[in-house]
């Protein structure tokens, strides 16, 4: 296998653009009192009249400090989905290139190829939800760009073991993505410590889970100075919006709540976890590193329409491959959670 050289990745048009320079990226000067002519905003101050840091400064210095990484480490996404699709349009080209998931896994990454015409291989998971290291590196052909790992993978709970991963990452001379949205809930490290070692690796993370901030969409992703700014190139300029870096830096500082936020789901997973195996039709409920459990039942589809007609909505995962008569619970509060128990413990 050829070494990992990112100029090769990335796609002739994005190595082309001169990328929209927008007001406030010419302007970089916040601090000093300036009279602002330049972007037809409306002078009149109300909060949000002015357009946002393109670069989202003061957000990311508070994410690199807390992930001991440099600033030019980090491109912040709405939502992990937008983090996802600039990969594609950055190193994929339709039509040409491939991309690799390793199903049972998120829908999005195939979603996301799907809609940049991207071919996506899938090599499954073994039956035990661990890669299948050997069959994924004898998938990659010279067009394939990106594997896309997911750890602590949805909708299988689990995370794949370190030395699966660095296979992949030393065996694979394209870019190696690691999901890593519910990291928070893992007592794993994260990859973004490993990144000096790994030039093709690139971590993602999100707001939206352990954060608790699903609503306000911010993505984040990791990576090597060089991956970071060919993304910069085709992002969108204002793509975190003033609202959302307001409310993502205040939830950073609310990192004590979060933690204790995490701790008390954590609990609730375990309760949950020892509950629905004491319950005759849940046949298997599968170890987990995330704030959800997939559980295998008698009968999925006739197990969540009766969860349905009493109010509670969960996941019938049973489409995805490995995944028959599967149903991914989320992790609630304690009240929810004891809803949910003895809904199921009535159930006929
Ligand atoms: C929930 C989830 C995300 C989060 O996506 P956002 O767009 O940041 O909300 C990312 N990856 C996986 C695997 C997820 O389950």
């Amino acid at each position: 296998m050829s070494k990992f050289q990112l100029d090769s990745l990335i796609r002739e048009n994005v190595k082309n653009i001169t990328p929209y320079s927008s007001a406030r990226d010419e302007f970089k000067d916040f601090n000093r009192d300036m009279v602002f002519l330049d972007a037809n905003e409306n002078p009149n101050e109300n909060g949000v009249n002015r357009y946002p840091d393109p670069q989202q400064h003061t957000l990311k210095n508070a994410i690199a400090e807390q992930q001991s990484v440099a600033p030019g480490q980090l491109l912040l996404g709405n939502g992990s989905d937008e983090v996802l699709d600039l990969l594609f349009r950055a190193f994929c080209e339709p039509g040409v290139d491939n991309t690799i998931t390793m199903p049972p896994t998120y829908g999005m990454y195939k979603v996301l190829a799907c809609i940049n015409n991207v071919e996506n291989k899938e090599v499954l998971l073994t039956p035990e939800f661990e890669l299948d290291t050997t069959g994924i590196l004898t998938t990659v052909n010279s067009f394939t760009k990106i594997i896309f790992i997911c750890s602590p993978n949805n909708p299988t709970g689990n995370s794949f073991e370190d030395i699966a991963i660095e296979k992949l990452l030393t065996n694979f001379s394209g870019l190696v993505v690691v999901d890593e949205a519910y990291i928070d809930f893992s007592k794993g490290e994260s990859w973004a410590t490993k990144l000096e070692r790994f030039p093709n690796l690139i971590v993602t993370q999100t707001l939206s889970k352990a954060y608790g901030m699903a609503g306000i969409r911010l993505g984040i992703c990791i990576a090597s100075p060089a991956i970071i700014s060919v993304l910069n190139k085709i992002k969108p300029p204002y793509n975190v919006n003033a609202l959302t870096q307001d409310r993502a830096l205040e939830g950073l500082q609310r990192k004590e709540k979060t933690n204790k936020e995490v701790e008390t789901i954590l609990r609730e997973r375990s309760v949950l976890q020892n509950e629905l195996s004491t319950i005759g039709f849940v046949h298997q409920v599968y170890p987990s590193n995330s704030n959800f459990l997939l559980a295998k039942v008698d009968d999925a589809g006739k197990r969540y329409n009766q969860l349905l007609k009493k109010g509670i909505v969960v996941r019938n995962r049973s489409t995805q491959p490995l995944c028959k008569n599967t149903l991914r619970f989320t992790v609630g509060t304690s009240k929810e959670n004891a809803i949910l128990l003895k809904t199921l413990k009535e159930l006929d």
